[in-house]
């Protein structure tokens, strides 16, 4: 980028979210340029299951589920307590299934029979794309290509550049500079950046040296700090996906086996152990930020790999970390009480109620599902193990948009010219996240919303 170039509309980051922007930009007519910082294309979106939640769609008709996005804003509101932004999780919800009939038109499949419930609601609106997000942006990059989008890789943006009324007209890259008509920033999240986890996911700092994040290493949140620039707005503090783990080492690991128990430090159960991920970290944080997996022998002998929880729920892997000193492993259940700091009297009751209700096949207190693994804790040695709410999967804080994707400023008018769609938004999470997909999908809905409403800007002006 040794020269100065004109362009209609400049987007800045190449995931799920930017391409589509680009995608979208140029079929409205607009010449577009993608800068992206890394030398591929992708960003985390190729590192991702690419699960798109959405609801009314062709797909869910052809697997005969009924629903609508009436009913998937009511959930997505309802969950979150109303404490969203109604407005723009509405234009996700309206979106959402055009949008997916729009990745399908790039040809990337979608199965009926893949549709899943994939967050805490019953009615199925995880949708699963062949191939997974690797597909997606290899979909949207082809029609980047074919549309003659130009892109240019190892490109990182460092600012922006702005007309004296204020409007944003371009992007710098060190020392360069390119005037496009309008900016989309599509520049993903920040979970490879320590210092913004800290400023703005503090849960996730509170897991100290255990929390890693599993996405790309240039989701450093150059979003934020290009947008604060120019005077936008940030919200969505605290919010994101983190993911519980032992912290042996750094794997995706998704859901607990249901063989375990999961207690606090007073030594109660608080969850179905085998629930959504989606709340977990919720829970864990509502009672004390650490949880202890217990389990005893015979669990343990029976461990086998799973691939949801791919990494350490298997037996000689638990026995080699006990015989590290980095488990619990003792005679009795008072030795593993004290040995790992939890209350004993209450563990001894949790377990005695829930020793009887694997005898009986129902768990009475959380409705663990029988064919889950229960069975009853009771063959020494047992085992105790620290989990902590430590994987990030992707972060939720970011730039404040309006239902056209629109950058807000701090005084509560958009800034003209100035558009962003992906992780880098910070409009789209409470402190629930809603399932599988719910930060994939708004990505390509808003990415595509950005990208048509940067063109026409950029047409118009
Ligand atoms: C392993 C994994 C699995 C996941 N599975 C799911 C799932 O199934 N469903 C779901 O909803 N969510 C999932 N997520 C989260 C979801 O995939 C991401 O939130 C989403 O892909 C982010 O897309 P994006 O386009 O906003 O950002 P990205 O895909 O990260 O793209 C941002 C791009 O911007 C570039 N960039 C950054 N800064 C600059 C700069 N200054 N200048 C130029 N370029 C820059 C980056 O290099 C990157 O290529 C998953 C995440 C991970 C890591």
């Amino acid at each position: 980028m040794g020269t100065v170039r004109d362009y209609d509309v400049a987007v800045i980051g190449s995931g799920a979210a930017g391409l589509a922007a680009a995608v979208a930009a140029a079929d409205s007519g607009a010449a577009v340029i993608v800068l992206e910082a890394a030398e591929r294309v992708g960003g985390s979106s190729r590192l991702s299951g690419g699960h798109f939640f959405a609801a009314g769609t062709a797909v869910q008709r052809q697997a005969g589920i009924r629903d609508d996005a009436d009913a998937m804003f009511e959930h997505i509101m309802t969950l979150n307590q109303w404490m969203l932004e109604p407005a723009v999780v509405r234009r996700y919800c309206d979106e959402s299934a055009g949008t997916l009939d729009w990745v399908r038109g790039l040809g990337v499949e979608f199965k009926p029979e893949h549709v899943h419930a994939s967050g805490v609601g019953s009615v199925p609106r995880g949708h699963v794309p062949q191939g997974e997000g690797l597909a997606v942006v290899e979909a949207l990059d082809r029609e980047r290509a074919r549309l003659g989008v130009e892109l240019a890789l190892s490109v990182r943006a460092t600012g922006l550049l702005r007309a004296e009324a204020g409007r944003v007209v371009g992007v710098r890259a060190g020392e360069d500079a390119l005037r496009a008509g309008s900016v989309v920033v599509a520049t993903g999240g920040f979970g490879a950046n320590p210092e913004m986890i800290e400023q703005h996911f503090p849960d996730a700092a509170a897991a100290g040296d255990w929390a890693w994040y599993i996405g790309s290493p240039e989701a450093r949140g150059d979003g934020l700090a290009l947008g604060r620039e120019v005077g936008a707005a940030i919200e969505g503090d605290n919010h994101g996906l983190l993911l519980l783990t032992p912290g042996f080492s750094r794997d995706l690991e998704i859901f607990l086996p249901g063989w375990l128990v999961l207690v606090d430090r007073a030594g109660r159960r608080f969850v179905d152990e085998t629930a959504s991920y989606t709340m977990m970290a919720g829970l864990v944080k509502r009672h004390g930020g650490v949880a202890f997996a217990i389990f005893d022998e015979s669990a343990r002998h029976a461990a086998e790999p799973n691939p949801l929880n791919r990494a350490y729920w298997v037996n000689e892997i638990l026995a080699a970390k006990a015989d590290a000193g980095r488990i619990v492993r003792v005679g009795s259940l008072a030795e593993l009480a004290g040995s790992a700091g939890i209350d004993g009297e209450a563990l001894a009751g949790t377990l005695e109620r829930y020793n009887a209700d694997c005898r009986r096949g129902l768990d009475t207190a959380f409705f663990k599902h029988p064919a889950s693994g229960m069975r009853p804790i009771e063959t020494p040695p047992f085992y105790a193990v620290e989990v902590r709410p430590a994987i990030i999967a992707w972060t939720g804080a970011g730039l404040r948009i309006d239902p056209e994707a629109r950058v807000m400023g701090r005084e509560e008018r958009p800034i003209h010219g100035l558009y962003a769609a992906g992780e880098t938004v910070g409009s789209l999470h409470g402190d629930r996240y809603i399932g599988g997909g719910g930060s994939f999908g708004p990505c390509l809905v808003f990415g595509r919303i950005a990208g048509e409403n940067a063109a026409a800007s950029a047409l118009r002006s």
